[in-house]
């Protein structure tokens, strides 16, 4: 291999410059070239003129901070959200959202190519309609401000909590339990959890709202197990909130950054939200997966369902099946339907859902997909359509090797990460698979955030 010179940063640090902005990286920050020098600006967008001044320069790349945007790109808007500049939650706002739509597309094109060496058209994003208030989740971090409660989301990079009594991308429902959890943490002065010291009782609200009937249930995450004035706490939720489904108390006492702990106690109602999809009811408990937006939930399944193309008689995995939501939709169109999942109270409500919604010919395993599918395969199960929807990491390859050995006609991967679905890409087409249509599907306005489904077929040998 040829090995490139060693140039000199053709910037130092401390620097002003002008730099005409050509593309966003994946956090959505700016990026330009200066003599071929890759150069980060966060706040700008393709297409802007700008003013930046480089703070910090490294071998292969500079960072600057945004001094003035002299021309505009003509995608530039203003962000609708006050919290913007400040909270981490969206990358996207200040781009129109067919901007975005577009960008999205070209995240999955060059990964595909760059990371997957396929070339491969990818179709245009299915966008919303409306994209604000698109979440069914919330998930806000508590802390103290001095004397003052704060809920509200991490500052970008940082565990700065950022107080938001209004986020445009939630649910209006998910805001107010939020608003309402803050009040009466303020009345009661139950203790609020501190990050750096892991003291405190309460760490985080998680809201979640059915789109469908309107209910919400309400988990509090706590470090420990007793609430102090438990009674009134319950009582306010259940006063100054409508259609409470159920109160529920999530005890995490692990530093760290993953939200929810190992046990819930259901402090009033019941201890799950019922959601429907293309006309199936689904339960959720606190700790299973269910896609964050309704509405592009549908939008997507359809799409699998599509790239199914299914008979009637089929045998269908679903690997990485969470709730069952996917098994369950295709089992009205198969002849059997196999979901895998590793979290057990998803596979819980799996077969609940599959009994809710009087469902026949369906099964479901609690495992590692990477572990269950090629015991089924040693066993002669096999599927003859095989879907796979594993979390931002990918699957593993001794996964890929089973689905392979299953000789299944129709694959179909539904990734949340297009760096790790070109990887998985890259494996089965060397392996008798080919890349037959790649749909992405916008799960996540105004982030950076990209959901893509691909109908992968066998190649007849
Ligand atoms: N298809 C579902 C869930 C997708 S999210 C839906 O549309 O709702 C990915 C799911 O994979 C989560 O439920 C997660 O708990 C599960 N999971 C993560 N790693 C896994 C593994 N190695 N094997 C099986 N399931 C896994």
């Amino acid at each position: 291999m040829m090995k490139t010179p060693k140039q000199k940063p053709p910037l130092s640090r401390g620097e002003k410059i002008q730099l005409g902005i050509e593309r966003l990286n994946h956090d959505g920050e700016g990026v330009a070239r200066v003599n071929g020098f890759t150069v980060f600006v966060p706040g700008a967008v393709p297409g802007d003129s700008v003013t930046a001044n480089v703070i910090s320069v490294q071998r292969t790349y500079a960072r600057c901070l945004l001094d003035s945007v002299d021309k505009p790109s003509p995608s530039r808007i203003k962000p609708p959200c006050e919290h913007f500049d400040s909270c981490g939650g969206c990358q996207l706002q200040h781009l129109d959202y067919q901007a975005q739509l577009s960008l999205k597309r070209d995240m999955v094109e060059q990964a595909l190519r760059r990371l997957g060496g396929l070339d491969v058209v990818v179709r245009p994003v299915i966008g919303m309609t409306d994209p604000w208030r698109y979440r069914n989740k919330a998930q806000v971090p508590v802390g103290m401000d001095g004397p003052t409660v704060k809920a509200g989301f991490f500052a970008r990079r940082s565990h700065r909590i950022v107080n938001v009594d209004c986020c445009l991308i939630q649910h209006p429902t998910n805001d107010r339990v939020v608003d309402v959890v803050r009040s009466v943490l303020k009345e009661t002065g139950i203790p609020v959890y501190n990050e750096q010291e892991h003291t405190g009782l309460i760490r985080h609200v998680v809201a979640r709202t059915s789109f469908s009937s309107g209910e919400t249930l309400v988990v509090l995450v706590t470090n420990g197990h007793q609430i102090p004035g438990l009674d009134k706490l319950i009582n306010a939720l259940r006063s100054r909130l409508d259609n409470v489904a159920g109160i529920v108390q999530n005890i995490n006492t692990r530093k760290g950054n993953v939200i929810l702990g190992p046990e819930d106690v259901t402090l009033w109602g019941r201890p799950f939200l019922t959601e429907n999809l293309h006309g199936l009811s689904f339960h959720i408990s606190p700790r299973s997966f269910f896609q964050v937006n309704t509405v592009q939930t549908e939008a997507l399944y359809k799409k699998v369902k599509e790239y199914a193309a299914l008979t009637g008689n089929e045998t269908v995995f679903d690997l990485y099946c969470g709730i069952g939501t996917i098994a369950l939709y295709l089992s009205r169109h198969a002849g059997r339907v196999v979901g895998v999942e590793s979290v057990a109270a998803a596979v819980d409500d799996a077969r609940k859902n599959a009994k809710l919604n009087k469902i026949e010919n369906a099964e479901f395993h609690i495992g590692l997909a990477e572990d269950v599918a090629p015991q089924l395969q040693r066993k002669w199960l096999s599927a003859s359509v095989a879907v796979v929807d594993p979390p931002r990491k990918g699957c593993e390859q001794r996964l890929l090797d089973a689905i392979i050995k299953m000789e299944p006609s129709r694959l179909i991967y539904v990734s949340c990460n297009p760096a790790t679905l070109a990887r998985d890409l890259k494996y089965l087409t060397g392996h008798s698979f080919t890349v037959r249509e790649v749909q992405p599907v916008d799960m996540f306005p105004h982030t950076t955030h990209v959901e893509t489904v691909v109908l992968i077929t066998r190649v007849k040998e």
